[in-house]
């Protein structure tokens, strides 16, 4: 069995992180991507990526993570697309409306702006892009639509809405991926998601450290929690944690050309 956490952030575990792997090696997540959230961790994605061979990496700024010195980010953004071993991905980038802080107006046309120079950043490098959405699910696929990426190299991490929504998704071409939410006895919506998609795009996460899945929701999260959310998924599908890694591990491949 081989299961990939496609969307983590191991930065965030330190001198941990060969304990980490080695626990995630004994789970069978075999490899693992390290998501960019701003410019500050992606010299350590690239890193980690160079050492371990079954880490690989993205770079993005966070809708989050915006501040003046944006432009400046994009530019080394953009210096990563060439550099060895190269990001699989262009993310996280997207809208986040979730708790803004000063002119709201400025601050979602800003997000905006920055999200669509990185949706053309992944155009030109011919890079998939996982997307962060939170409150915010309209404008990051009007924001998709008017960049004119193509919808098959996009995923929405950590997707958290309901059946209509990924059908939306789905319809265009795009995928939403799952993480420990799904495990959570409050994210019915969530995983009617997951059934409307199906297995035929599935693709399972972490996004570690955050949102462990039962039955670990005390501790902190890891790449080998992918294992929990597999077998969860495997549970709703109705087939076998067998099958479900090995689609599951497919689609990862596919769509991030691992
Ligand atoms: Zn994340």
């Amino acid at each position: 069995m081989q299961l990939i956490d496609t969307h983590c952030h191991p930065d965030y575990f330190g001198d941990q992180l060969p304990a980490v792997l080695q626990r995630a090696s004994e789970a069978f997540v075999t490899e693992m991507i390290a998501c960019g959230t701003n410019p500050d961790d992606w010299p350590i994605h690239l890193k980690d990526a160079t050492t371990y061979s079954n880490l690989h990496y993205t770079v993005g700024i966070h809708p989050t993570n915006i501040d003046q010195t944006w432009e400046r980010g994009l530019e080394i953004l953009e210096t990563y697309c060439t550099k060895t071993p190269k990001p699989v991905a262009i993310g996280e980038i997207g809208l986040d409306y979730h708790e803004i802080t000063g002119d709201t107006t400025v601050i979602i046309a800003l997000q905006k702006e920055v999200f669509r120079q990185q949706l053309l950043i992944a155009k030109r490098h011919n890079l998939p892009v996982v997307v962060h959405s939170r409150n915010a699910f309209e404008d990051c696929i009007t924001v998709i639509e008017q960049a004119k990426v193509d919808w098959q190299k996009i995923v929405v991490h950590c997707f958290s809405e309901g059946p209509e929504a990924i059908r939306r998704l789905n319809d265009r071409g795009a995928r939403g991926s799952f993480t420990g939410i799904i495990t959570y006895k409050s994210a019915e919506n969530v995983r009617q998601a997951l059934l409307a998609q199906g297995i035929e795009r599935l693709m399972l996460e972490t996004d570690s450290p955050y949102l462990a899945p039962v039955p670990y929701r005390s501790k902190q999260n890891e790449p080998a929690y992918v294992r929990a959310i597999a077998s969860f998924s495997a549970n709703l599908l109705r087939i076998s944690e067998e099958e479900l890694s090995n689609v599951t591990t497919r689609n990862a491949r596919a769509f991030f050309h691992l």
